[in-house]
């Protein structure tokens, strides 16, 4: 669905876009442009990404803001949150018998904080200073990291990583799944969750989704090329969650 060519974002039409991260088809086609962002799409694959990818500052920018607006709303529904994160555990818990968990994006520290209740060692990185404050105020029993989990200074071989909305907004996905599988022992299990753009219930007029906002969301995937992209990183998907909203909800397992 090309909104604009390329040129009349000033582009130079001789620059061709970066190939797809997943499949490496090096021709992908015009998909969209936003806030100022050109989007492609794989013709392969179908990943949907933003070409070029927001810098390094721009995403630092992005992320030192990134929940100014909301941190008190978001807060303040911290037991109906932490309720929500024990839910999730139990469901975890029943497949991993404890160990150590690593959540990445921690946010508050709400799953971290249920993690260590279900009797996990708990750890939890996140980005943004102020949501790590909260957790670190709020749930001082764990171990959080400030910072990326690429630049994760200890290899603590976590039995389960959990990283729920925080994939689609990496510009470099085969490092950021490499630095995650380092961390992760043998059979350990990754949780993950990211929007899907082929849901049936995403809007056709994709503008209309609230999940479509580059630069904060850079990659758009479906249930398809992310399973490409698992496998490529020795993950295997266990099991799929069918979600009423347009997301992918996984388990995998590391292989060796
Ligand atoms: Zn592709």
């Amino acid at each position: 669905m090309p909104e604009s060519p390329p040129d009349a974002l000033g582009q130079d039409s001789q620059i061709s876009p970066s190939a797809c991260q997943i499949c490496g088809n090096d021709a992908p086609a015009i998909f969209a442009s936003k806030n100022g962002y050109q989007l492609y799409q794989c013709q392969d694959c179908h990943l949907v990404y933003v070409d070029p990818m927001p810098s390094a500052d721009e995403l630092a920018a992005l992320y030192n803001n990134a929940y100014d607006d909301t941190t008190a709303g978001y807060f303040a529904k911290s037991e109906k949150i932490l309720r929500r994160s024990r839910r999730r555990l139990a469901r975890i818990r029943r497949k991993v018998a404890g160990g150590r968990f690593l959540d990445i994006g921690c946010n508050g520290g709400f799953t971290v904080e249920a993690a260590r209740e279900h009797g996990f060692e708990a750890f939890g990185i996140e980005l943004d200073a102020v949501s790590l404050a909260y957790a670190q105020d709020h749930f001082p029993a764990n171990n959080y990291f400030h910072g990326r989990i690429e630049d994760y200074p200890v290899k603590n071989l976590f039995d389960v990583v959990y990283c729920s909305e925080v994939i689609e907004h990496v510009a470099d996905v085969n490092g950021f799944l490499s630095a995650i599988t380092r961390q992760m022992k043998r059979g350990a299990i990754l949780y993950l969750t990211t929007p899907d753009i082929s849901h049936w219930r995403t809007p056709k007029n994709i503008n209309q989704w609230d999940a479509f906002c580059p630069p904060a969301h850079c990659l758009y995937f479906n249930p398809s090329n992310m399973t490409r992209l698992l496998h490529r990183h020795g993950l295997r998907v266990l099991r799929r969650i069918w979600p009423w909203k347009p997301g992918i909800k996984l388990y995998a397992r590391r292989a060796d």
